[in-house]
C-alpha cells in the first residue's frame, strides 16, 4: 500500500461492549460502561438493545455524556444489548459509519461494533456487491455484517460466525447482537483487547476491562484469540467456541503503551505495571542524570514514575517533579487538522510550572513520538523557563511505519523517525539528549516473544497481508474446517 494512503475503509481504534442481563435494563449500564471507555473514541456513541421482539438503536456523534439524554436511554428497551464508541479519523468525519451498525434480514437482526480493522474489506465487499448486497457506507463493519447475515441464511450462528471468520482477515474485536443474543468474537491473532466479566444480573463484554469495573463486576478473563463467546440471554452464563487456532497470536504493543487505561487488565498484564516496567527498563537502557524527572501528562506518568523509581534504587539523586500541567479541556493534539493547530494546542495543553526546572537539568519522559510535535515544543518552552538540558526518553521504540489495524497514526512523510536516526531526530527536537526503548524491552515487560506481538508501527512489517508492505511472519489464512471458507452462493 502506498504511503500516505489509508487503508481499506477508514481506520477504527474504538471502544466495545455488549452486556446480557436477567430481569434489569441493559441500557444503563452499556451507557456506563462506554463512559469507561470514553478515551477509546470521541467521534460518536451508540447503543443497540434488543428487548425479545425488536431492536431498539441510539447512535449519535460526539460524546458519551452528549450522545445519549434521559429518554434515549428510557427508549432503549430490553435485557441485552451492545455498544460502541468511535475513534475519530484524520480528515472526515463521517456519520455513515458511527456504531453500532444494524440491519434486520429475512431470518432476524443483527447490530455489530467493531473495534480494529479489515484489510480485505474492500475484496469481501466487491464480492458481496456483485451478489446483490448494497452498502450505505464505505466501513469495513457494514461489510462484516453483510458476510454475517448472508451466512445465517443458511447456517446456525456458530456456523455463520466461524464462516466469517475465515473470509474476514485484519484485525478484529467485536460484539454482536443477533436478536437478543450477545456475543464477542476475537480476530485469530487476538491483536484488539476484549474481556468477559460478571455482572449484577448477568455478563458483559468489553474492549477493557476498567469497563467492567464501573459496573462493579468481576473480571473472568480475556476473550481467546480466534474465540466465540456466546452470551446466553437469560444473564446465566456463557459459552465458548474455539473457531480458529492460530499457532501466534498478534497482540498491539500499543495497547500498552499508549492506548488502553492504565488501570485496565489486558492479556494477563495490568497496563500500569507494564508502563512502569517499561520506565524501569528505559532507565536501564538509557537512562541519565538529571536534577528532575518530569512526565508528560497523562500519557507518560506511569514511565516517569517507574524511571525515577529504577533511577533511585542505583542511588541516582533524580526527583520525580510534576513539573507540566495539563489543560484537559484541550481535545487530543492528533486529530488537529495542520500543522499549526496542532502547535497551538500543545502549547494550550501543556504548562510547564517555571520553579520546577528553572536552573535545572530535566530528563522529560513520554509514552511515544509520532510526529515530534510534543516534543519539539516541548524542549522550546522548557528551555524557555530555564531549562539547562532537556533530556527526551522515550518508553517505545521509533514508530517507523504506519498502523493499518486500528491504530490511527499518520503516514511515513508524516512521522518523524520513518527515514531518519535518532540523532537526527534529536536535532530536529533541540534535546541535549534523546533515547528511545528497544524492542526487545518492550516484549521483555509484556511477557511476550516479539512473534506473539504485532510490531508493525515500529519494524514496517506487520502480521497481517497488506497490499504494498511486507510481512514478519507466513500469514496464510487460517483453516476453517467444518464450515467453508468464502461467501455462501445464493
Ligand atoms: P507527536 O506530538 O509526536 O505527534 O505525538 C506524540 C504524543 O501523542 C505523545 O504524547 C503520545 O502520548 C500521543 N499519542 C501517541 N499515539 C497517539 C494516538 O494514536 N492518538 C493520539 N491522540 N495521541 C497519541
Ligand atoms: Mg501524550
Amino acid at each position: 500500500m502506498p504511503d500516505g494512503r489509508h487503508s481499506e475503509g477508514p481506520t477504527e481504534k474504538c471502544g466495545v461492549v455488549g452486556v446480557s442481563l436477567d430481569d434489569r435494563e441493559a441500557a444503563r449500564p452499556l451507557y456506563y460502561a462506554l463512559y469507561a471507555l470514553q478515551h477509546r473514541g470521541q467521534e460518536s456513541a451508540g447503543i443497540v438493545t434488543h428487548d425479545g421482539f425488536q431492536q431498539h438503536s441510539h447512535v449519535e456523534m460526539g460524546l458519551v455524556g452528549d450522545a445519549f439524554d434521559e429518554g434515549d436511554l428510557e427508549s432503549l428497551n430490553g435485557e441485552t444489548g451492545i455498544g460502541h464508541v468511535r475513534y475519530p479519523t484524520a480528515g472526515s468525519v463521517d456519520s455513515s459509519c458511527a456504531q453500532p451498525f444494524s440491519v434486520s434480514f429475512k431470518s432476524g437482526s443483527l447490530g455489530l461494533s467493531h473495534n480494529g480493522n479489515l484489510v480485505n474489506a474492500e475484496e469481501v465487499r466487491q464480492e458481496l456487491a456483485a451478489k446483490g448486497h448494497a452498502f450505505t457506507s464505505d466501513g469495513d463493519t457494514e461489510v462484516i455484517a453483510h458476510d454475517l447475515a448472508r451466512n445465517l441464511l443458511e447456517e446456525d450462528l456458530i456456523r455463520a460466525v466461524k464462516r466469517t471468520m475465515g473470509r474476514i482477515h485484519g484485525s478484529y474485536s467485536l460484539t454482536i447482537m443477533h436478536d437478543d443474543t450477545v456475543l464477542g468474537v476475537r480476530d485469530p491473532e487476538g491483536n484488539r483487547p476484549l474481556c468477559i466479566g460478571e455482572v449484577d444480573g448477568g455478563y458483559m463484554l468489553a474492549s477493557e476491562s476498567a469497563a467492567i469495573d464501573v459496573l462493579d463486576g468481576e473480571f473472568v478473563r480475556d476473550v481467546k484469540p480466534g474465540e466465540l463467546v456466546v452470551l446466553q440471554p437469560d444473564g446465566s452464563g456463557f459459552d465458548s467456541y474455539q473457531l480458529v487456532e492460530q499457532d501466534n497470536t498478534a497482540h498491539c504493543f500499543f495497547e500498552h503503551v499508549y492506548f488502553a487505561r492504565p488501570d485496565s487488565r489486558i492479556d494477563d498484564n495490568l497496563v500500569y505495571d507494564v508502563r512502569r516496567e517499561l520506565g524501569r527498563k528505559l532507565w536501564d537502557e538509557s537512562g541519565v542524570d538529571s536534577d528532575v524527572v518530569l512526565p508528560v501528562p497523562d500519557s507518560g506518568r506511569a514511565f516517569a514514575s517507574g524511571y525515577a523509581e529504577a533511577a533511585q534504587d542505583e542511588g541516582a539523586g533524580v526527583e520525580f517533579a510534576e513539573g507540566l500541567m495539563k489543560n484537559r479541556y484541550v481535545g487530543r493534539t492528533f486529530i488537529m487538522p495542520t500543522q499549526d493547530a496542532r502547535e497551538r494546542a500543545v502549547r494550550l495543553k501543556l504548562n510547564p510550572i517555571r520553579d520546577v526546572v528553572e536552573g535545572k537539568t530535566v530528563t522529560v519522559i513520554d509514552d511515544s513520538i509520532v510526529r515530534g510535535t510534543t516534543s519539539t515544543q516541548l524542549v522550546q518552552l522548557l528551555k524557555d523557563v530555564g531549562a539547562e538540558e532537556v533530556h527526551m526518553r522515550i518508553g517505545a521504540p521509533p514508530i517507523v511505519a504506519p498502523c493499518y489495524m486500528g491504530i490511527d497514526m499518520a503516514s511515513r512523510e508524516e512521522l518523524i523517525a520513518a527515514g531518519q536516526d535518532t540523532e537526527d531526530i534529536r536535532e530536529e527536537i533541540a534535546a541535549d539528549s534523546l533515547s528511545y526503548l528497544s524492542i526487545d524491552a518492550v516484549a521483555e515487560a509484556l511477557g511476550e516473544s516479539k512473534a506473539d506481538l504485532c510490531l508493525g508501527c515500529v519494524t514496517g512489517e506487520y502480521p497481517y497481508d497488506i497490499e504494498g508492505e511486507t510481512t514478519d511472519r507466513d500469514v496464510a489464512r487460517p483453516e476453517i474446517d467444518g464450515a467453508e471458507a468464502g461467501i455462501a452462493d445464493d
